[in-house]
């Protein structure tokens, strides 16, 4: 266990009250993979010296007992080290001054894969920005910062937030998010065990993933975008899959503070459009469903369009022309165990909307569900509607 903080700084006007309420440091477990954080210690915290140890910190217990976490294995830290009084309001100047300590604690953990900041001072501490964002823009929606590429940022309401004029509905919210930020968190261990459906959301599984991809040879594409008219979409995210029941969803671009930005850095986006390009001009056979329209994104975003050899929805037409040919109903039709998948949008787009941007308001955790199940389905579809054609 390590511990970082110095209780003699002076680097903002907090430290004034220093002699009522000390320091609380950082408190580190070398091993974690996952590291919490708030705003400021309470008065229970100061009395022990230990984040979240008060009733936030019971809160968050409750938390953990649900998905399973054991505390024992996490780090917790906060964004100011000292207590903030009542009559004080939180500061963008202490907020920065206090950031290093948080850069240092996350430095300092090795194996980290997650970090949960918990409400607003949290996220703006995290992000350096100090602008009037709001925790619902973040909440369960995953996000990156430059200094720490391989690790995923994941924010969740502070407990506190359900201890102030307690309700059901927040406590909803905050184990919810829990349950939420867990999910995320298995899916970075790469495999969902059930479907195999693989969430590219660092590095290291972006670059080893690049690899494979670039190997194969037969396999189903879908793009999920901000826009059903090609103009002015913007690619969200790449969705690919060659076996059954497996599919790997890679984010491409999100929305940040209202704007539709990269989700890598330079290099990373060079190196997702340099695959693309050079397996679309291999000699692969490609299937899809929306196949002139994922095909025109592809020339917008790579310069190329994709070779499709396989069009899903016209062989469901051409093998039955009376039903219902979009991927809703043949889910239904062949794998009722999936019937009413597409639902988890529901949330975040009203039906018939797809083409106003909404897709844009999805937690990309969400969207590359979605579009894992999507590009599945199509694989599946592909196999079954080659087989019926070729009895024909
Ligand atoms: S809140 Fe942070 S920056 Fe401010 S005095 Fe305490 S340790 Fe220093």
């Amino acid at each position: 266990m390590a511990r970082i903080g110095n209780e003699n700084c002076i680097d903002c006007s907090l430290y004034q009250y220093r002699e009522e309420y000390p320091i609380v440091k950082n408190l580190l477990i070398e091993s974690s993979e996952i590291l919490i954080y708030g705003m400021c210690p309470g008065k229970d915290e100061v009395k022990q010296g230990i984040p979240f140890v008060g009733a936030s910190g019971q809160k968050l217990n409750t938390a953990f007992l649900k998905i399973g976490w054991n505390r024992e294995y996490l780090s917790f830290a906060n964004a100011l080290l000292c207590f903030l009084p009542k009559n004080i309001n939180v500061t963008k100047e202490m907020i920065k001054a206090c950031r290093y300590n948080l850069i240092k604690t996350i430095r300092s953990l090795p194996n980290l894969k997650m970090v949960v900041p918990l409400g607003e001072a949290a996220i703006k501490s995290v992000l350096n920005k100090y602008t009037n964002l709001k925790i619902r823009d973040y909440y369960c929606n995953p996000f990156k910062i430059d200094e720490f590429k391989d690790i995923l940022f994941v924010a969740n309401y502070h407990p506190a937030y359900t201890l102030y004029n307690p309700s059901l509905e927040k406590d909803k919210l905050f184990f919810d998010g829990f349950k939420k930020i867990d999910e995320i968190f298995q899916s970075l261990k790469i495999v969902n065990k059930k479907l195999n459906h693989i969430k590219v959301l660092n590095e290291e599984t972006l670059t080893k993933i690049l690899v494979l991809i670039s190997k194969q040879k037969q396999f189903a594409i879908d793009f999920e975008t901000t826009s059903l008219i090609t103009w002015r979409a913007d690619l969200l995210s790449i969705h690919i899959s060659w076996e059954s029941k497996t599919a790997i969803s890679i984010p491409y671009k999100n929305k940040v503070n209202g704007r539709i930005v990269p989700f890598w850095n330079d290099f990373l986006m060079n190196e997702i459009k340099k695959t693309f390009i050079n397996l679309f001009s291999d000699d692969v056979i490609i299937s899809g469903q929306n196949i002139k329209y994922d095909s025109l994104i592809s020339r917008k975003e790579f310069g190329v369009p994709i070779p499709y050899k396989f069009d899903v929805m016209l062989s469901a037409f051409t093998l039955d022309s009376s039903r219902k040919v979009n991927l809703d109903a043949l889910t239904t039709q062949y794998f009722p165990e999936h019937s009413g998948y597409s639902n988890i949008l529901d949330k975040y787009i009203t039906k018939g909307k797809k083409e106003d941007g909404a897709f844009a308001d999805v937690p990309m955790d969400v969207l590359l569900e979605y579009g894992a199940l999507d590009v599945d389905i199509e694989f599946r579809l592909t196999n079954l509607f080659v087989k019926e054609l070729n009895r024909l």
